[in-house]
């Protein structure tokens, strides 16, 4: 009998590879011997590191049943016209449907296929995969909410003719959502009708209803029943039927996995030596970075709020506008930073540059609050541990995924952002640091915080909603 093989497709970087990794494990851990898992990826995007490499070998050691498969290097399309960082990984996308289509026909050869699980970049490769036979499902890394807007976009879409960037007195309502969203902060891709990255956001979303499913890494606990209701009941897609979508988080990577040093592990052992709950965390996931302008004010509002913190700084972005650094880099932090603020406060604040443990940070006794942009991996992990957050979005959907922490899941307190850049000034986030340490809402959003872990952890008990789920998954497939 043909071995039953589940194969999954990574779009480019390591945060989106290790999603699937994370996904694969999942399966082959609630169903041992049942599949293997064949992880496909893509090589000469910009977005490739030189981790990369070492990741996967080190998981295909570690986890025999997950093979991976590079495709051949692709060239980026040299091109003059003026393309986002989205639309060239779209189209970098699109470039390798060859490999693709390739790939699952070689494959299929020895392994029975009972899924091809694509990430919401790898679009493209769903008609092909529709064509061979296969039945294709989305893997979607970020909340309900934020999926309910993705599978509206297109109708919301087709009501203006005008980009979303230039609408800055609209806003714009979406089905289960309890706040309208302002429409210059729907995610960049979908802002600019003249970049081919909102053609590809249209032709993605589109595609969604037409997967078998979509698996979503969030828990039933954690959404607003409003929005899973109108998922379910396919007010999102008012055109078409809505497939079945899967909720089968919280999933995130294990901590040894993440990167380390040993910057990042003294700084574990610095949250050892602070009071219980006593210490605010701010971190802006892989990329978040800020002006030395904006880095002032943090650390003036910082110092003014009087707490103890961690505070993890990247690089200052080389387009401010972007609101991210990409890669590791080495730089002066103390000149970047008021002079002498560290000497000042390092009885109770520790800087660290570029990058911490973040899973292991959140865990630990000491933390009492974490100021987030957002992204939904960092939610779902301060979620786990069952910490409450100051909300600060920066890019993607984060401004959403903020809404919804703020308004309907009651787990964050908004920082008040400039509406033109975004920008944070140091007595706001003092308010705001201070609200959620030492105010009784700073209290109760803790408490509510410490409720949601309980439910996440009980999420993937045998009876848990994200077991069932999952479970309803792979019966569907074979
Ligand atoms: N992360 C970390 N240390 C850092 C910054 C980020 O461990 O200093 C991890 C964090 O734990 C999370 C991921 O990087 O797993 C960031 O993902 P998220 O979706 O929050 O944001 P993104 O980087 O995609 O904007």
């Amino acid at each position: 009998m043909e071995e039953d093989t589940i194969v999954l497709y990574a779009a480019p970087g390591m945060g989106h590879i290790i999603s699937m990794v994370e996904l694969g494990k999942l399966i082959l851990n609630r169903y041992p011997g049942k599949f293997s898992i064949t992880i496909l990826y893509t090589c000469g995007c910009f977005v490739d590191t030189p981790s990369i490499p070492a990741y996967i070998q080190r998981i295909s050691l570690a986890h025999l049943s997950i093979s991976f498969r590079q495709f051949p290097r692709v060239q980026i399309e040299n091109t003059l016209i003026r393309r986002s960082a989205p639309a060239i990984m779209f189209d970098f996308i699109r470039r390798n449907d060859p490999h693709v289509r390739l790939a699952l026909q070689e494959i299929s050869k020895s392994l029975a296929i009972r899924a091809f699980i694509i990430d919401i970049f790898c679009s493209s490769a769903l008609p092909m995969a529709k064509e061979l036979g296969i039945p294709t499902y989305y893997f979607y890394t970020s909340g309900a909410a934020a999926l309910a807007v993705f599978l509206y976009f297109p109708k919301i879409g087709e009501q203006t003719t005008k980009s979303f960037k230039d609408l800055t007195e609209t806003v714009l309502e979406f089905p289960g959502l309890k706040s309208p969203l302002n429409a210059p902060h729907m995610p960049e891709a979908m802002l600019d009708r003249d970049d081919p990255s909102y053609w590809d956001m249209v032709y993605f979303c589109s595609h969604l209803p037409k997967s078998n499913g979509i698996i979503d890494n969030t828990f039933e606990e954690l959404e607003p029943p409003a929005v899973l209701k109108a998922i379910a009941e396919g007010l999102c897609v008012p055109d078409a039927p809505t497939p079945p979508v899967y909720y089968i988080g919280p999933l995130i990577a294990e901590e040894e996995e993440s990167r380390d040093s040993t910057e990042a592990e003294d700084c574990l052992s610095w949250l050892d030596q602070q009071p219980s709950r006593s210490v605010v965390f701010l971190c802006f996931g892989s990329r978040g970075s800020f002006s030395r302008a904006q880095l002032k004010e943090i650390a003036d509002g910082l110092e003014k709020s009087g707490q103890r913190f961690l505070w993890v700084v990247k690089k200052p972005p080389l387009d401010e506008k972007t609101k991210q650094v990409h890669g590791v880099h080495d730089f002066d932090l103390e000149g970047l930073l008021p002079e002498g603020f560290m000497e000042r406060t390092k009885d109770r604040g520790l800087v660290v540059k570029s990058w911490a443990s973040q899973v292991a940070v959140l865990k630990k006794e000491s933390v009492a609050g974490f100021v987030t942009h957002c992204g939904w991996n960092s939610v779902l992990e301060a979620v786990i541990a069952g910490v409450p957050m100051v909300a600060w979005p920066l890019y993607a959907e984060q401004h959403l995924n903020k809404s919804v922490l703020v308004k309907d899941m009651e787990m964050a307190i908004a920082v008040e952002q400039r509406e033109e850049d975004g920008f944070v000034f140091g007595d706001e986030l003092e308010r705001s640091v201070r609200e959620l340490m030492e105010s009784k809402k700073g209290e109760e959003l803790r408490e509510r915080s410490r409720k949601m872990g309980e439910m996440a952890l009980a999420a993937w008990s045998e009876s848990g909603s994200s077991t069932r789920n999952l479970v309803n998954f792979v019966n569907s497939i074979t």
